[in-house]
C-alpha cells in the first residue's frame, strides 16, 4: 500500500497538470497536435494541522489549479496527493466522498456556494445533514453554534444572502464549511473582493479557527499583505512551479528569489530588505509557451546566459527556505 510520504496533514508531491488547448480548423486540417498548455508543474507541497500554508502568485500562476488537484475536482497528469495515510488520487467512492468533506474549499465569490434562494439557515445545516453528521433534531443547535462562531447574529438564520453584505456572506460560507467539521480548509482568494476593513475581521476569523480547532489552511490569493498577515509559511508560485517556498516572515524580509523580491517591492507594507530590487517587468508568459531553462528569465533583472539554458535547481537558504534561482548569491547585495 502506498503511504503518506511525509507525517504531514497533508502532502502533495510532484503535482503535474496539463490540459489540451484548442486547434484551428487549419491545424487540424494539417494533423497538427493541439498545443498543451502547464497548469501546474511537478509542485510539491506539505500543510501540517495548526498551520496556514499560503500560496502567493500572478494571475495565471496555478494557485486555483493546485487547489482543485488537491480535492480532485481535477485530476493530475503525474504527482500525488496524500491526506493523512489516504491516497487522494486513487480514492473513489465513499472514501473520496469523506476525504472531500475533510477538506473543504471557501472560495472568492460565497455565491459559488450558497444557493441565492436558500435561507442561511438551510444553507448552513444542507452539508451536515447530507452527510450524517446531524438528523433534523440536531438542526437548531449546530446553526446557532456555526452563526456565533463565525460572527453572526442569531437572527441572520432566517436571511438569505441577497439580504447580507459580502462579508456576511462569506462568513456564511464558512459556517457552511465548518458544518462538516474539516480538517483543511481552502481559502481561494476568500478575502479578495472584499473591503480592507471587512478582509480584516475575516482574516481573525479565520486565525481564531485555526487556533480553536486545529484546522490546517491553504491560502491562496495575490495579495501578499494578506498572506503576510496570516500564513505561517509561504509558497512562491510563477508559471505552474514554485520559485520560493519558506517561513513567511522569513521570505518576506529576506526574499531570496528575484520575483519575490519584485512582487514584495510592489508592496510597500511590507518590511523587506530588497526595496531596491526592480520592480517587475512585463506580463506573466503564456502557459503554452513557458520560456525555456528559468521560466522567469523573460523578466528577470538577473537573468545571464545559463539562465536561458538550464532550468534552476533547489537551493536552500536555511532549514525549510528554498529558493530555485542560479544567481541567489548576487542577490544578497541588493537591499
Ligand atoms: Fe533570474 Fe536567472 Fe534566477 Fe531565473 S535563474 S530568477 S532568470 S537570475
Amino acid at each position: 500500500m502506498t503511504t503518506n510520504p511525509s507525517p504531514a496533514l497533508l502532502t502533495v508531491t510532484g503535482l503535474v497538470k496539463t490540459y489540451a488547448g484548442k486547434r484551428s480548423l487549419a491545424d487540424q486540417m494539417r494533423g497538427k497536435t493541439a498545443p498543451r498548455l502547464t497548469a501546474l508543474d511537478n509542485v510539491s507541497i506539505a500543510l501540517n494541522a495548526n498551520e496556514v500554508l499560503g500560496i502567493v502568485g500572478e494571475s495565471g500562476s496555478g494557485k486555483t489549479t493546485l487547489a482543485r488537484c488537491i480535492v480532485r475536482l481535477e485530476t493530475p497528469d503525474h504527482g500525488s496527493v496524500f491526506f493523512d495515510d489516504r491516497d487522494v488520487l486513487s480514492s473513489s467512492g465513499i472514501e473520496l466522498r469523506h476525504i472531500r468533506r475533510d477538506v473543504q474549499m471557501i472560495y472568492q465569490d460565497p455565491y459559488t456556494s450558497l444557493n441565492p434562494r436558500m435561507r442561511v439557515r438551510d444553507a448552513i445545516s444542507e452539508p451536515a445533514l447530507v452527510h450524517g453528521l446531524i438528523d433534523p433534531a440536531g438542526k437548531d443547535s449546530l446553526i446557532r453554534e456555526l452563526l456565533e462562531r463565525v460572527g453572526l447574529p442569531q437572527t441572520a438564520a432566517d436571511l438569505r444572502p441577497r439580504a447580507l453584505s459580502g462579508g456576511q456572506r462569506q462568513r456564511v460560507a464558512i459556517a457552511r464549511a465548518l458544518a462538516l467539521r474539516p480538517r483543511i480548509i481552502i481559502a481561494d482568494e476568500a478575502v479578495s473582493a472584499l473591503d480592507v476593513s471587512i478582509q480584516a475581521q475575516i482574516l481573525n476569523l479565520f486565525a481564531d479557527l485555526i487556533r480553536e480547532l486545529g484546522l490546517g489552511m491553504i491560502f491562496i490569493s495575490h495579495q501578499l499583505s494578506v498572506i503576510a498577515q496570516l500564513s505561517d509559511r509561504v509558497a512562491i508560485l510563477y508559471l505552474g512551479r514554485i520559485v520560493e517556498t519558506g517561513p513567511t516572515a522569513q521570505v518576506f524580509a529576506h526574499p531570496r528569489h528575484p520575483y519575490t523580491a519584485a512582487l514584495l517591492k510592489a508592496h510597500p507594507s511590507i518590511e523587506t530588505e530588497k526595496q531596491r530590487q526592480p520592480a517587475l517587468k512585463g506580463e506573466i508568459p503564456s502557459p503554452y509557451a513557458i520560456p525555456r531553462g528559468c521560466r522567469f528569465n523573460t523578466r528577470c533583472a538577473y537573468a545571464e546566459s545559463r539562465c536561458f539554458e538550464q532550468d534552476p535547481s533547489a537551493a536552500t537558504i536555511s532549514p525549510g527556505h528554498q529558493a530555485w534561482c542560479h544567481v541567489l548569491p548576487a542577490l544578497e547585495g541588493v537591499g
